[in-house]
């Protein structure tokens, strides 16, 4: 049931079995969870006898079962430790095996999407067919536009609500299409469903023969897996350096392959070497690592290597800048001004920064264009060109998102962002 993302690669290397890592958004309430749990039943994929145990609670305390309940019981066992780390979860179709990455509330989604912590190949945007578009469902179709995410099924959920009424869907569309487009979505499908009742999840059911789609296991299936981590150049960012009888760079694999013998260069000191060792504790003779491990290398000549720094394959190096324009998403209450000193954290890297411009500031429900500004304030995105106090290793997102995704720091994080030209 659980994998980390680095033993996902590494089964694919040994053993491709196709994956495709699937976020649900949308406003609080839409039905996230009530999906999930419908999408687990009816893929067979729950543990043993969980459906039985949750009905038998729901029967003792005289409540009606809910699939979000399915949810609510697997978060519950996580915390509990029970089951190792259930915020990926997982089920399977004919086609191929999905992990759907867990998105608790609106505040936490927000940060997992936008630092990287959820890097979702596609997305089911949730909308509730009686209450319709509401200020969440337009911020999480922002945050997924930002992302480049194409894969995206829209879903109207809860039909059973508004008596499976094609005249209620068409509305709530007219009203979502002209958002949607506005931020460059085109959705792939727009499904009419009930997550509670089950009808076009897995099941067509027959209260909808208005409509001739597909459901959403069969247009998810239509999707591709993006292209794998594996295939781009080598990048491994170093956390830190371990003095044993051999001097260890321990760090992460951000993307590609690393293997014994490669060429590397450190970035940005441009120092070159070799590949001599890779260490893995209580494990010999480990010949490569794939992009998502943590591991621990060693090199054959000596060189000055601190956290932070960036070893890479020597051709196809990324950029060495400390100016670039990117697109911040602010979550703080407390704006930032142009020109304020904040702390940057890309990777391993950190630094401080600012503001040098404020090219476009958006709010990011309403779209308004918000003239004239010289500050960012809560739930705004914008384009601005920041400027670092000392070089970074940085590449564009679309390129290599490791390296191409930050967070803005005070005392917490304040903003996510992307990187759009270094
Ligand atoms: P989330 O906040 O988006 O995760 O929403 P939940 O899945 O917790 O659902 C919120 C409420 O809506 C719960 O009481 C669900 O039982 C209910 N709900 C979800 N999907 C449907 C549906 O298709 N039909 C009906 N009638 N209720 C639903």
């Amino acid at each position: 049931m659980t994998k980390t993302k680095a033993e996902h690669n590494q089964a694919n290397m040994e053993n491709p079995e196709e994956n495709l890592k699937l976020v649900l958004v949308g406003h609080v309430d839409h039905g996230k969870s009530t999906l999930i749990g419908r999408l687990l039943y009816d893929t067979d994929s729950l543990p043993e006898g969980k459906i039985e145990e949750i009905k038998s609670i729901c029967d003792a305390l005289g409540k009606e079962m809910e699939f979000g309940y399915v949810m609510d019981n697997l978060e519950e066992e996580r915390d509990q430790g029970i089951t190792i780390d259930t915020a990926q979860i997982f089920f399977k179709t004919q086609k191929r095996e999905y992990t759907i990455i867990d998105a608790p509330g609106h505040v936490e989604f927000v940060r997992n999407m936008i630092t990287g912590a959820s890097q979702a190949e596609a997305a089911i945007l949730l909308v509730d067919a009686q209450e319709g578009v509401q200020e969440q469902t337009r911020r999480h179709s922002y945050i997924l536009s930002m992302l480049g995410l194409k894969q995206i099924i829209v879903v109207m959920n809860k039909m059973d609500l508004v008596g499976y009424s094609k005249e209620r869907f068409d509305e709530v569309l007219s009203e979502l299409t002209p958002f949607l487009s506005g931020i460059g979505i085109d959705p792939g499908y727009v499904i009419p469903l009930s997550a509670k009742e089950g009808d076009m999840v897995a099941n067509r059911g027959d209260n909808m023969p208005w409509y001739d789609g597909l459901t959403v296991l069969e247009a998810l299936d239509t999707f591709e897996p993006s292209k794998s981590d594996l295939e781009k150049p080598m990048r491994f960012a170093v956390q830190d350096i371990y003095k044993h009888d051999k001097r260890i760079i321990a760090g992460r694999v951000e993307a590609g392959v690393l293997h014994v013998g490669d060429e590397i260069t450190v970035l940005p000191s441009g120092e070159r070497s070799t590949i001599q060792s890779i260490e893995e504790f209580g494990k010999d003779d480990v010949q490569a690592a794939v992009a998502g491990k943590a591991t621990g290398i060693v090199t054959k000549d000596k060189l000055f290597v601190d956290r932070g720094d960036i070893i890479t394959a020597p051709d196809a190096a990324p950029k060495v800048t400390d100016t670039f324009k990117a697109h911040i998403f602010w979550m703080s209450k407390d704006p930032l001004a142009k020109g304020e000193r904040i702390i940057f954290k890309c990777s391993t890297q950190q630094a401080v920064c600012s503001v040098e411009e404020f090219t476009k500031v958006l709010d990011s429900s309403t779209l308004e264009k918000l003239e004239g500004r010289e500050e960012i304030r809560n739930r705004e995105v914008a384009d601005v060109l920041i400027k670092t106090d000392k070089p970074l290793v940085l590449e564009n997102f679309n390129e290599v998102p490791e390296l191409g995704r930050f967070v803005l720091e005070r005392l917490n994080t304040c903003a996510g962002g992307i990187i759009t030209e270094v």
